[in-house]
């Protein structure tokens, strides 16, 4: 399972090539936000999981989860379809990363097509290592930061070409 790096520059890569214009205005409590900060923080949103601790890599982690972000979106960006939809697809990227990566802890995988089905499923494919939780070893601290660079090294150019395609856009545009 990917870090919270690389599900934040998931979450980019997916909202920034479906929006492509940055100069949109996201308004949260009153305050003006970047966009993909929005996004970065829509990819890490699925780990909320970890907190409420109500089983990891289920409710939050299937596709009826983006769906509903994007439903939110609906009422928070209204008459705004493409940015409901790159919402969503920010949200999704999570449980697509999450699915394309190794998982060391049982039930294996995520429960990608709840609540229609209880299956957890996990690709064979295992690109992503899995994020090393024993925090007390230094060890698990060189883990992590290869997790990091390996990640930054394989999305990390998707989330830069969304972003540069919506810094051209905003030129181009005025
Ligand atoms: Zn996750």
């Amino acid at each position: 399972m990917p870090t919270p790096i690389g599900h934040a520059l998931g979450g980019i890569a997916a909202g920034a090539f479906i929006v492509r214009r940055a100069g949109w205005p996201c308004r949260l409590a009153g305050r003006r936000v970047p966009i993909v900060l929005v996004f970065a923080l829509l990819g890490m949103l699925a780990d909320v999981d970890f907190v409420i601790k109500e089983g990891h890599r289920h409710a939050t982690h299937s596709l009826a989860a983006a769906g509903a972000v994007g439903v939110v979106a609906v009422f928070v960006a209204e008459g705004r379809p493409l940015l409901w939809l790159a919402s969503s697809a920010a949200y999704a990227t999570h449980v697509l990363l999450d699915w394309l990566g190794m998982d060391t802890v049982a039930p294996f995988g995520l429960m990608a097509l709840w609540p229609f089905d209880s299956t957890y499923y996990q690709s064979s494919l295992q690109v992503f290592y899995p994020v090393c939780r024993q925090y007390w070893l230094f060890d698990c601290w060189v883990r992590l930061a290869w997790s990091v660079w390996y990640e930054l090294l394989i999305v990390g150019p998707f989330a830069l070409a969304g972003v540069f395609l919506m810094r051209h856009r905003r030129v181009r545009h005025g």
